[in-house]
């Protein structure tokens, strides 16, 4: 782990003598070439640069270079949001007419079917057999969260992969609350990693966007019929093939030269930058967020009003032993609980918080507070909740970097004042 400290720090963008210190912001939509036959070139895919900042972008580049390199990955891409990155993760190999399953994902549970493409939900304690058992001919990935939003449970990414893999199927991890420095996936099994880097990596609330790390292990050629878009030539480049020109970094190539080109959605140059001064910062507030969400957490299990609380860094957790194995240092800042009072209580009680705001957001500086039910999921009926995953009377906290005692005299006075 001290080995990734060193690396928050230093990788991405490294400056010579009398070069700027801060990473510069290259904000230009184009870039200009000496000659016909060198921008000829850069379409052909025979030389490296920049075409156009809807493909890439210098500044966005040393940002993906070093959350490339916190997961371990070959290749990586920034995208303008979390949800961006996951839709591309999915949408480069999977398209109409094909099946995904996950457990813990629900984030693109209504547009992806809209697009033709099936999902199936299973719980992420799933077994093994029911797992398998989801499996069709046409599946083309698995997907699942390191540590889920909002139900805070932990994946079993090793168990889930050799599932996977056995199969034939990529598995993609959303790394978003653990991020690289308390898990990182590919070590795991993981195939390709994503990011909303606008909740830690980010850190203070400024910028959305997300990222799609690609491991460069998944053995595409081997299941060449499966996925034809890596496996075949590709026509829009002349025939080129995917596998056979780009090798491991097949997948996130063609997720610049096809999903960036066609769909844009490229993380703007001023944002990368903000998630830059995140990225040199992120070892250590990751740690606190996660030492002050357990004494949160222990100081919550204890109040009579708590009906039941999951954070995974707690010995009592369900998935305290997953926490154990995947996050030994920390299970990030974000806990769910139920409190006895029913729902009316329960907005007495986030109506009270002073230093804890109600907001959308999850996982930054600030600690705040979310009811699902009452707030992002209103529209749905206790029961359609349920289905979802999501208890009706769950209410999400994300403890941010001020003080724990700080934190707890507000809940304590709220709960009190409920
Ligand atoms: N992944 C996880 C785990 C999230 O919590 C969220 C948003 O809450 C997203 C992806 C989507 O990210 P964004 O809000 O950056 O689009």
């Amino acid at each position: 782990m001290a080995k990734i400290d060193t690396r928050c720090v230093h990788a991405g963008y490294n400056p010579g003598k009398g070069e700027p210190r801060q990473l510069p912001i290259i904000q230009s939509t184009t870039f200009k070439y000496e000659t016909s036959d060198q921008m000829g070139r850069l379409f052909d895919l025979e030389d490296s640069g920049y075409f156009y900042t809807r493909l890439q972008n210098p500044t966005v580049d040393a940002v993906a270079a070093q959350i490339c390199n916190l997961e371990g990955g070959v290749g990586t891409i920034l995208t303008a949001s979390g949800q961006a990155a996951n839709l591309f993760a999915v949408i480069n190999i999977a398209g109409a007419g094909d099946h995904i399953y996950g457990g813990t994902f629900n984030l693109l549970g209504v547009s992806l079917p809209k697009l033709g493409i099936d999902i199936t939900f299973l719980k992420a304690d799933a077994t093994d057999a029911e797992i398998e058992a989801a499996i069709r001919p046409n599946t083309k990935l698995v997907f699942g969260e390191t540590i889920s939003n909002p139900g805070v449970e932990v994946f079993d990414i090793e168990r889930w992969a050799k599932v996977a893999h056995k199969n034939g199927l990529p598995l993609i991890v959303d790394n978003t609350f653990a991020t690289p420095v308390l898990c990182r996936p590919f070590e795991w099994g993981a195939d390709i990693v994503t990011h909303s880097t606008t909740k830690y990596i980010d850190g203070h609330g400024v910028s959305v966007g997300g990222a799609l790390v690609d491991s460069g292990n998944f053995p595409w050629d081997e299941y060449a019929e499966r996925f034809p878009g890596l496996t075949t030539p590709d026509e829009s480049y002349h025939g080129l093939t995917y596998t056979k020109k780009f090798g491991k970094a097949a997948y996130i190539v063609k997720a610049t030269t096809h999903l960036m080109r066609d769909f844009g959605a490229q993380q703007s140059p001023q944002n990368a930058f903000y998630l830059h001064l995140g990225l040199q910062t992120l070892h250590l507030r990751i740690r606190r967020h996660s030492e002050s969400a357990l004494k949160v957490a222990q100081w919550l299990q204890q109040r009579p009003e708590v009906a039941w609380i999951h954070y995974p860094g707690l010995e009592t957790d369900p998935h305290h032993n997953l926490a154990l194995k995947y996050c030994p240092e920390g299970c990030s800042g974000v806990m769910a609980f139920g409190l006895r009072g029913g729902r009316a209580f329960d907005n007495r009680f986030l109506d009270g918080l002073k230093l804890t705001t109600i907001e959308t957001h999850v996982a930054d500086c600030h600690t705040c507070v979310l009811h699902p039910a009452s707030h992002t999921h209103r529209q749905l009926s206790d029961e359609q909740l349920r289905a979802a995953g999501i208890a009706p009377d769950l209410i999400r906290l994300s403890i941010g970097l001020e003080d724990p005692e700080d934190i707890i005299s507000d809940l304590k006075q709220a709960l009190e004042n409920a």
